[in-house]
């Protein structure tokens, strides 16, 4: 059995939305993880980049998490030069002494998970990490003949072994469904709709004091 459990939730957070906390708080609960850390991607590699600079979608995740104490916004990514690979940040902790036997555990909506192939070094996130595929409203929940061969070998249903291994297993856990996007929440601040029922408070009241989004 490992001693620690960390739960990285990955995301370009632009911006961080109620659709992002509702399935990392569920996955936390669930799993009962000792941390659950929302790592901002602030280079984002396969998509063109956000117009809202990584330090402050940075401040929206914080802004955001003051009301959700039980996830820590991440920042390493931004530390980093040049592209964030999701591999480069979990082979750091990794080599952090403290948590070489800690379960690491990748959490990913199923359409992210769905281009996975197409990440850095994909074969070797595996090495370092198991990986939580959740369930996204509105996303089909099916990978495509290639993904469902590779996760063969890994998958379990046992929520257990995510705590007495440290990396190597893939889990598919449903959370429930919230239908949110960042790029509808863009969409409509754009065109001046409301989007308060789609935000955590804070983030909103910082949106909309800087006039992010609106340009
Ligand atoms: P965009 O619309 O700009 O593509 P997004 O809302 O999909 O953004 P991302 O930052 O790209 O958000 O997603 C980060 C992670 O959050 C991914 O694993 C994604 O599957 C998950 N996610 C995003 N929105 C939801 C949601 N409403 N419910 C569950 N998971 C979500």
């Amino acid at each position: 059995m490992s001693s620690h459990s960390i739960g990285i939730y990955g995301g370009t957070f632009n911006p961080i939305h109620l659709g992002h906390i509702g399935a990392a708080s569920e996955v936390r609960d669930y799993l009962q993880l000792d941390e659950l850390r929302m790592v901002l991607s602030a280079t984002p590699p396969h998509r063109k980049p956000p117009e809202v600079l990584a330090e402050n979608r940075f401040l929206l995740l914080q802004a955001a998490l003051q009301q959700y104490p039980r996830l820590i916004a991440d920042d390493c990514e931004l530390q980093r030069q040049g592209p964030s690979y999701m591999v480069d940040t979990l082979r750091a902790i990794r080599q952090q002494g403290a948590h070489r036997d800690s379960s690491v555990l990748l959490i990913l909506g199923a359409e992210a998970f769905s281009s996975f192939m197409s990440w850095q070094h994909w074969q070797d996130i595996i090495k370092c990490a198991h990986i939580v595929i959740t369930t996204r409203a509105g996303f089909s929940d099916q990978l495509g003949d290639s993904l469902n061969d590779y996760i063969e070998p890994y998958i379990t249903t046992d929520k257990s072994q995510l705590k007495q291994l440290t990396h190597g297993k893939i889990y598919q856990l449903p959370v429930s469904a919230i239908d949110i996007s960042a790029t509808e929440i863009r969409r409509r601040l754009k065109t001046n709709e409301p989007v308060e029922q789609m935000l955590p408070e804070n983030t909103w009241a910082l949106i909309h004091q800087h006039g992010f989004y609106t340009r």
